[in-house]
């Protein structure tokens, strides 16, 4: 199963496409662009893959007081990006991540899901890229680049311990890794809350 989760914001949004729960290709762009993605072919060909690949975007549910221009703009702009897709799409309430994440809304913020989100994938080495501070990342130390003991053994970190990585493959013979690239590694900002949308759409549905 597929999800590509989205947190729409008035000019630009985040998105985490998932294949099997690991998220395989996220980063925050301009509503133009994710339009032209929904609307092309930029997911591998994976996307509707199955009939319960869906489309899960965040959706804003509580106004309060005031109903900001920007909370207005953010809505007009996620109906375009529902329309771009054209395939089935589920809305996900900011108070839906909370609870299916979190188990309460008392003292959630983005902190908060941002390190739920790290413990389902098994803690902070699910996001890993920390260079060997003894070959400084090179793989290979001194003239005759003999391979660097520190970051030379042959474990294979997380080929087979993290659901749905296909495709990735991390070798750490002489990687210059001192703790490998996880599914995690280069995530940041709103796409932190866009994974928050996607998994709590695949724990709503049963799928873990
Ligand atoms: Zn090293």
């Amino acid at each position: 199963m597929n999800v590509l989760a989205v947190d729409p914001g008035s000019s630009e949004s985040a998105y985490v496409f998932l294949r099997d729960g690991c998220p395989v290709k996220f980063d925050k762009v301009r509503n133009d662009v994710l339009r032209a993605m929904l609307s092309g072919d930029t997911w591998y060909g994976w996307l509707g893959e199955t009939p319960e690949d869906v489309l899960a975007i965040e959706t804003i549910e509580s106004y309060g007081m005031g109903f900001a221009k920007d909370i207005a703009i953010t809505l007009i702009e996620t109906g375009r990006l529902i329309e771009a897709w054209g395939g089935p799409y589920r809305c996900i309430p900011r108070k839906d991540v909370k609870l299916t994440l979190c188990g309460t809304m008392r003292g959630v913020n983005d902190a908060v899901i941002r390190q739920r989100v790290i413990d389902h994938y098994g803690g902070e080495a699910a996001i890993g890229g920390v260079r060997c501070q003894r070959c400084k990342g090179k793989g290979w130390r001194g003239r005759e680049r003999t391979p660097c003991a520190d970051c030379h053994d042959e474990v294979e970190v997380f080929e087979h311990e993290w659901p749905g990585t296909d495709g990735h493959t991390w070798v750490t013979k002489g990687s210059g890794w001192r703790v490998s690239p996880g599914p995690l590694h280069g995530m940041a900002g709103d796409c932190w809350q866009a994974l928050a949308v996607a998994l709590t759409w695949l724990e709503r549905n049963g799928t873990p």
